[in-house]
């Protein structure tokens, strides 16, 4: 008999990982499963069971087998057109509520945007907050839509290159996890990333590319004293501190995440018109 045990037990996976997937089907938590193990599964739930088992067995990332990721703990829709949102990316969030909280109306523009992670947590955590999020990809802002609207976040959404086609605007804070892995770096042929829209991922450069268009085009669109935050690479803080700095911002500075690693830079846009 396929029992939830079973059926776990003989799937290949990690248990976690198994475990997940049958939840999701079956639509129950963990809890109920450890409490229901010698439950048979019904053949419709389990013929979707092993459907998603060998996907997963032949690599695809959790987070698009199962049409979803929890990020900041809310839960974002995730597919193929989308970067998966990483634990990592929520160190720039946090940064971006720490700027935004207690400033009603402050406005924030989230670049390169994807499954929308970024602007719509920024935008449930600070509701009075304004903000904006732009992506080149028509597919990652239909994502970053039902994001928004799932969420009951006010974001708006604006398809553009990077600032080619933003409206004109003045934000406090400009934030962004842009591509910026080399695009020889071996980790893109490995794990998750094989699967991931490799525009989201690579500049298909030396990682700095969008990075580098991203702060020249920063000031055109930053009020005097607005911020801008950029994720990036292990190894880029300080090339990032250096565009920074060289573009003409001050009090630049990198923080850590939580593997001691500098994650995010940024500077204030000082300069006044
Ligand atoms: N942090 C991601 C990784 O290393 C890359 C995300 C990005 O390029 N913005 O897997």
């Amino acid at each position: 008999m396929n029992t939830v045990r079973s059926v776990i037990a003989q799937s290949g996976l990690p248990l976690l990982e198994a475990r997940m997937i049958v939840g999701h089907v079956l639509n129950v938590s963990r809890a109920w499963m450890i409490a229901h193990d010698s439950d048979s599964i019904a053949a419709g739930s389990l013929v979707s069971i092993q459907e998603m088992f060998r996907r997963r067995l032949s690599g695809e990332p959790m987070a698009y087998i199962l049409g979803q990721r929890e990020f900041m703990g809310l839960v974002f829709k995730t597919n193929p057109s989308v970067l998966i949102p990483r634990p990592d990316t929520e160190l720039l969030v946090e940064t971006a509520i720490d700027l935004l909280q207690n400033r009603p109306g402050a406005t924030m523009l989230d670049m390169g945007t994807g499954s929308g992670a970024i602007a719509v947590s920024v935008a449930h955590y600070c509701p009075q907050a304004a903000v904006m999020a732009s992506d080149t990809s028509a597919e990652a802002l239909a994502v970053a839509r039902e994001n928004a609207q799932n969420l009951g976040a006010r974001v708006v959404f604006v398809e553009s290159d990077w600032y080619e086609q933003l409206p004109v605007g003045k934000f406090d804070l400009i934030v962004s996890n842009p591509p910026y892995i080399h695009h020889a770096d071996s980790h893109l042929e490995q794990g998750d990333l094989r699967f991931e829209p490799p525009q989201a991922l690579t500049d298909f450069s030396d990682g700095l590319a969008a990075i580098r268009k991203i702060i020249a085009g920063a000031g055109d669109f930053l009020q005097g004293g607005g911020w801008l935050w950029l994720e990036h690479g292990w190894d880029q803080a300080e090339s990032v501190r250096s565009l920074l700095m060289e573009a003409g911002f001050a009090n630049v500075e990198s923080r850590r995440d939580l593997s001691g690693i500098e994650r995010i830079s940024g500077g204030q846009w000082v300069i006044s018109e």
